[in-house]
């Protein structure tokens, strides 16, 4: 390690002509203290920083890259596509291609539309969502994040039916309150919900796992359940997908629950690293956006053509390569082995929760019956403090892990058995 003394000096540059010198709040390391590296090139499972420090990546650009930095057959699919020019504004065949190919592949999404973030096909699925029923509310899960979507900025309140209130400062009290929250992992709370506001609930909205409040995981049929509830009320689910779409596997958790709820969301991996995120789902209900029906939503650079052709050669090469059993197996043996790390190195309450290739640390007592945690409130108390500590011994020893205790780690093909067993060590080191 060569020190971080250019990485200090841009991060003091940039928090002049940036709000806390990022365009993304968690890059800033406020969650683990110290100064962000600037990165200034990537490869394979590799972070290069401006003062000549290469990194092993376990965060991956938040998991769109699931091949690793600049996977040479999406380099090769964008340059070609970058020599037929890079925004047409009109239709173009492009996204035509992506559509068709995951509408065939995912037969739950009957109709598509393209984005550009997963914020926006959030945003754009609640309005169909409300469009559709006539209703109002939705339902949200506390500690599933939905991205900046105003009306999805909000935390629970403290009884069970009250209102929410806003998480951040700039969302009205009349958008928080079109907001319900329920807590995760408590089905007779969303019974009660339902109950309450059953009339005015347009529809429900999860992360099937919850990967953006450390890695959540549902007891088994609490999804199902989940469904249940709200096609009683007449309400529609929505399963954002963001994270898990072409990750967990390649149909996401609607491949692995088998379950079909109305409406979908996706970011991330479906633009292999370019800006992309997309809505989809029933026929009937994707028919309601403009211009075939009244629920406007529209992009100046929406179905962009290079983005486009990244995510056909990324979902193309997930489809052929089929990584999913094999990443599974090697990130649940990572976690294995750092939980008998850390027993060894007498430290016996560090817990690793995995599910396909997303692995978060538990670093406490899971405050739960079961000792998994399934709910934000289950998080063990120091979480934050004792994350901090592990980053940095990580860090300065050449591991890049998400700057954040609350935010899960990505395993990509990219990473080697070295770099695995790599981290093992430093962990090790680290818990000395
Ligand atoms: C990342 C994420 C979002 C937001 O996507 P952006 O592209 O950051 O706007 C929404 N929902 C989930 C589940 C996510 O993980």
């Amino acid at each position: 390690m060569s020190g971080f003394k250019e990485s200090e000096a841009l991060f003091e540059r940039s928090k002049k002509v940036a709000p806390g010198g990022v365009h993304s709040p968690v890059r800033a390391f406020r969650g683990v203290g110290g100064v962000p590296r600037f990165i200034k090139s990537a490869e394979g499972s590799r972070l290069y920083d401006v003062d000549g420090n290469s990194y092993v990546d376990f965060c991956m650009s938040w998991g769109p890259l699931l091949f690793g930095h600049q996977d040479p057959e999406i380099a090769d699919a964008v340059k070609g596509a970058l020599s037929r020019g890079w925004s047409y504004g009109t239709t173009e065949p492009y996204s035509l291609e992506l559509a068709e190919y995951i509408t065939g592949q995912l037969p739950w999404i009957e109709k598509i539309r393209f984005v550009n973030s997963g914020t926006e096909a959030v945003m754009a699925a609640l309005r169909v969502a409300r469009g559709a029923t006539g209703r109002s509310k939705i339902v949200k899960f506390d500690g599933c994040y939905h991205g900046h979507v105003d009306s999805m900025l909000v935390r629970a309140g403290s009884g069970l039916a009250e209102m929410a209130s806003p998480d951040s400062a700039g969302v009205s009290k009349n958008v928080a309150g079109e907001t319900l929250v329920v807590p995760l992992d408590d089905l007779p709370a969303l019974e009660t919900m339902f109950q309450a506001h059953g009339k005015d609930i347009a529809a429900v909205i999860v992360e099937p796992i919850p990967a953006n409040n450390g890695l959540l995981l549902p007891k088994d049929g609490f999804l199902e359940e989940m469904c249940a509830i709200a096609k009683k009320h007449g309400a529609l689910v929505i399963f954002d997908e963001v994270i898990t779409g072409f990750r967990v596997a390649f149909g996401g958790m609607a491949e692995r629950t088998g379950l079909r709820p109305d409406l979908f969301t996706y970011g991330k991996v479906i633009g292999g690293g370019f800006p992309v995120g997309a809505y989809g789902g029933r026929r009937d209900l994707m028919d309601l956006v403009a211009p075939s029906g009244p629920v406007y939503q529209a992009g100046t650079l929406s179905a962009n053509p290079v983005a486009m052709t990244a995510g056909i050669a990324m979902l193309k090469k997930l489809k052929r390569e089929n990584p999913y059993a094999r990443l599974e197996k090697h990130c649940d043996e990572l976690c294995r082995k750092l939980e008998k790390a850390s027993a060894a190195a007498g430290v016996k309450d560090i817990k690793f929760q995995n599910y396909a290739s997303l692995f978060w640390g538990v670093l406490g007592s899971a405050k739960s019956a079961d000792g998994f945690v399934r709910a934000q409130t289950q998080i063990p108390e120091n979480q934050k403090e004792r994350y901090a500590k592990g980053f940095h011994s990580l860090l300065s020893q050449g591991y890049y892990l998400a700057p954040s205790g609350f935010e899960v780690s990505f395993m990509s093909t990219a990473h080697t058995e070295q770099d695995l067993d790599g981290l093992v060590s430093a962990f090790v080191k680290g818990l000395q």
